[in-house]
């Protein structure tokens, strides 16, 4: 596809990134090769030496990986995309790459599990410290920054309590203190959010989340701008190593291709089961930012084009009624995953978040009652039903 900036989102979705072969395949091909062969010795060294762009070897480059990595720039609107073999690989792939001893990072508070774990309990010890902040609190964060600050981290909405940040008014800070913005764009996609234009630096993906959509594949995704990314990005993927591998990149390109129609699907069954929970004697409180009396209603409709999949909410009963509701269900998956057309369900409190103390559970707001639904495709009624087994009952 010519100049994918010409052509609206779902068009690019589809499109962006194919480079037809000789076979003339309607369907882009996959390449399960490790390594490529030069017409002739001269060509390896200039291809070694930099100075004729082309594939040497898969760990640095492969044609079905770079169709995933441009189609994914061309939604984001970013000049460069590195596909990753996970999100986490995604998340110290660009740490590696921009930090170096002696900067600082400021990160949300609420951000995923793994990602807290990957600051403290490694990048510390490599010379980078990481102050967290609450996530929607601007002041916090202005006054997290020190002088060797190079980097703020956020996921908006965040899990599971679904609050946002401004990004713009936190790409403007970042901005003007000197510091990158990363932005982990998993719980939107950019069929709901573009980060990079709210003034973020650079996007990361979990694209085992919704870019695949379907549960199948472990991968990620960095973009941003060709310096950043495309060059220090890709080089310290091509030299340590967490490549994806082609057939996951098919699988994740494929997934791009109906991701627009998925997300509105997802959100539009996450508010019908928001308003329902809302309306139940047995639940205390929703958080879904599709909600009016959501504290950042306002927001995340003029910062996302959707409110997403994810519904987390509180029962009257604590622990006790939670984990009867979780386990009446019967069509729901309990698994911590999320971001599939199957729904699933799970109690934060004792899984994604339980090795937290319970202090900083308290901090966060996830308490005993909560409950998380990543909300997948099924009919809103069979959704609905399974829930109300345990909570009618
Ligand atoms: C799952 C997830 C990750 C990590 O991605 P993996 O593909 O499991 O490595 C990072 N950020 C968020 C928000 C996630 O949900």
């Amino acid at each position: 596809m010519k100049d994918p900036e010409n052509y609206a989102f779902e068009t690019r979705a589809v499109r962006a990134g194919q480079h037809r072969t000789h076979e003339g395949e309607h369907s882009e091909a996959i390449f399960p090769t490790s390594s490529f062969v030069f017409e002739n010795a001269a060509q390896a060294a200039a291809r070694f030496g930099g100075t004729e762009p082309g594939n040497i070897y898969s760990r640095f480059t492969n044609p079905t990986v770079r169709t995933f990595q441009e189609r994914l720039a061309a939604m984001e609107g970013g000049e460069a995309c590195i596909a990753t073999s996970s999100g986490m690989s995604a998340i110290l792939s660009t740490c590696m790459a921009l930090l170096k001893a002696g900067d600082h990072i400021v990160s949300s508070r609420s951000v995923f599990g793994t990602t807290t774990s990957l600051f403290t309990n490694y990048l510390t010890r490599f010379g980078v410290p990481v102050d967290f902040v609450p996530l929607p609190d601007l002041e916090a964060w202005e006054a997290a920054i020190r002088p060797e600050t190079r980097m703020l981290y956020v996921e908006s909405p965040s899990n599971p309590l679904t609050e946002l940040v401004d990004i713009r008014a936190l790409a403007d800070l970042a901005r003007s203190r000197g510091c990158l913005l990363v932005v982990d764009n998993c719980f939107c996609t950019p069929a709901l959010q573009l980060p990079l234009a709210l003034g973020a630096d650079i996007v990361i993906h979990s694209a085992t989340k919704y870019l695949d959509g379907q549960g199948r594949c472990v991968g990620g995704a960095v973009v941003g701008d060709a310096e950043r990314v495309g060059k220090d990005v890709f080089g310290f993927l091509r030299t340590g190593g967490p490549t994806m591998s082609p057939f996951n990149a098919w699988v994740f390109l494929k997934g791009l291709e109906t991701l627009s129609l998925r997300m509105r699907a997802h959100s539009e069954n996450a508010l019908h089961l928001a308003r329902w929970l809302k309306a139940h004697p047995r639940v205390a409180r929703v958080h879904f930012p599709g909600l009016e009396d959501h504290p950042q209603h306002e927001l995340a409709k003029a910062q996302q084009s959707g409110f997403g999949g994810i519904v987390s909410f509180e029962v009257t009963g604590g622990r006790e009624l939670a984990w009867r509701v979780i386990d009446a269900t019967r069509m729901l998956s309990i698994t911590a995953n999320l971001g599939d057309t199957k729904s699933t369900i799970t109690h934060p409190a004792t899984t994604t978040h339980g090795r937290l103390t319970p202090e900083q559970r308290e901090e966060q707001g996830v308490g005993e009652s909560l409950i998380r639904v990543a909300v997948g495709l099924e009919a809103i009624t069979d959704i609905q039903a399974d829930l109300a087994r345990g909570l009618d009952g």
